[in-house]
């Protein structure tokens, strides 16, 4: 069974607000078992209405539209739907009262206005609202050769959409799904999230996965740096989609080693604070160029502050010397010797195990650092190491990616020291 999702407005389709409504119905739908074919974003023109539920009504088993039901004159959904069923728009009386009933409730009087609202594609039914007086559509559209394709219409307010959709829409939906298909399925997602290699390095690292005929699918995502490597199952149920996808996951593993960080929606300081945690260790930071989203990112991934106690966010493009805390080490290579020596008072001054430092940005005009390079720095228990890194890619990605570099270097040698421990636990025993 495919679905398709139409969202109504003219502030979607000129830019100015954000169609969350269909992300959301897109995951809801696919959660259950239903493929989204198609998206559509159409605006307040009733022939382009029309247009656009003829189509989705030719192409997908089951339509879900959002917009456009309230009382104005640019709220359309009505006539276009029942210009597309070719049916007239009757008044239904109990709707009606219910609406009045809802103002009167509020000590308004009903604006007449409003009683378009009560008007219904003859045939089609009303989809109840518990938190606004605009109720939803459902109606059948006919389609040559095939069963007519289900469309339910809901009002475009979020709140009200999502009400809507778990109380009627998905509860009918499910049962069109059992009546098509015979048995109920299930669509399972399970991501890995990697760091450290580029998107097609990563892809020639694992064996032909990503096939789009393959089942479960595997398909990779980047997003600042991150590849997320999405496994998807379609089964009869949770438990036969898990099946499918556990041993797609342990290839996956297998093949990319530590290039795997965690999973879900994990992000490297998670990694990064639970293995602090389990080595009971804590960490600092020390930061130029990222500018906060390393502080930031430790701050939400260990909020009650056991694991990251603080860190400097500095912006200093000047030569060593100006930075506020101490004066710095007089050196050949001022940028590589003063951020590890910053790192170290950091680390001094709160007191940590460790302390990660990512330091300025490359400019014209920085005498602090080597053209086109930037530095990272790590104290920890075994002693400091700085290193010099690439520093290329688009400006808007560059403080996320090289605070991410960081990250990364404390998580591999965290993933280092672990190991040894217990291989010398596994020794000693
Ligand atoms: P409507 O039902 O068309 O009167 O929409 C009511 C309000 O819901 C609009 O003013 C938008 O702010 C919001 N809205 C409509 N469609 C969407 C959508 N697809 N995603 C997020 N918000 C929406
Ligand atoms: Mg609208």
């Amino acid at each position: 069974m495919q679905a398709e999702l139409i969202a109504i407005g003219d502030e979607l389709t000129s830019g100015q607000r954000l169609d969350t409504n269909t992300r959301w119905l897109a995951q809801q739908l696919e959660e259950h078992g239903v493929t989204v074919a198609f998206h559509t974003t159409v605006g307040d023109d009733l022939a382009a209405n029309v247009a656009a539920f003829r189509a989705a009504a030719a192409r997908a088993d089951v339509v879900v539209s959002t917009g456009g039901l309230g009382p104005t004159a640019d709220d359309l959904t009505r006539p276009a739907l029942a210009a597309a069923s070719g049916e007239q728009l009757v008044l239904d009386p109990a709707v009606l009262e219910h609406i009045r009933q809802l103002f009167a409730r509020r000590q308004r009087k009903m604006p007449e206005r409003n009683a378009v609202q009560a008007m219904f594609p003859r045939g089609s039914q009303p989809i109840a609202n518990p938190h606004g007086t605009a109720p939803g559509i459902a109606i059948g559209l006919a389609r040559p050769g095939g069963r007519p394709a289900r469309v339910f219409a809901l009002p475009g307010v979020p709140a009200e959409m999502v009400a809507m959709w778990e109380h009627s829409v998905l509860p009918a939906v499910l049962q069109l799904q059992t009546s098509h298909a015979g048995a109920a399925r299930c669509i399972r997602n399970y991501t890995l999230r990697c760091f450290g290699v580029g998107e097609s390095e990563l892809e020639a690292m694992l064996p032909d996965l990503i096939r789009r005929d393959r089942q479960p699918r595997v398909g990779i995502t980047v997003s600042r740096a991150t590849i997320t490597l999405r496994i998807t199952a379609t089964g009869a149920t949770p438990e036969a989609c898990q099946q499918m996808i556990d041993p797609t996951a342990a290839i996956i593993r297998a093949c990319l080693g530590d290039l795997v960080y965690g999973q879900g929606d994990d992000e490297l300081q998670d990694a990064v604070v639970r293995l602090l945690d389990r080595a009971r260790q804590t960490l600092a930071s020390v930061e130029y160029g990222p500018g906060g989203l390393l502080a930031h990112g430790l701050s939400v991934a260990d909020p009650d502050g056991r694991i990251y106690r603080g860190g400097w966010i500095l912006r200093d493009s000047k030569p060593a010397g100006h930075h506020p805390t101490a004066p710095l080490p007089d050196a050949a290579d001022p940028a590589r010797e003063s951020l590890a020596a910053i790192a170290e008072q950091a680390q001094a001054r709160f007191a940590t195990d460790w302390c990660v430092a990512v330091g300025p940005f490359p400019s014209a005009d920085s005498p602090r650092q080597p053209a086109g390079q930037f530095q990272l720095a790590l104290v920890g228990p075994p002693g400091t190491w700085q290193q010099s890194l690439p520093f290329a890619g688009h400006p808007d990605v560059l403080p996320a990616r090289t605070a991410k570099q960081g990250l990364d270097l404390l998580r591999h040698q965290l993933l280092k020291m672990q190991r040894q421990v217990s291989s010398d636990t596994r020794v000693g025993s």
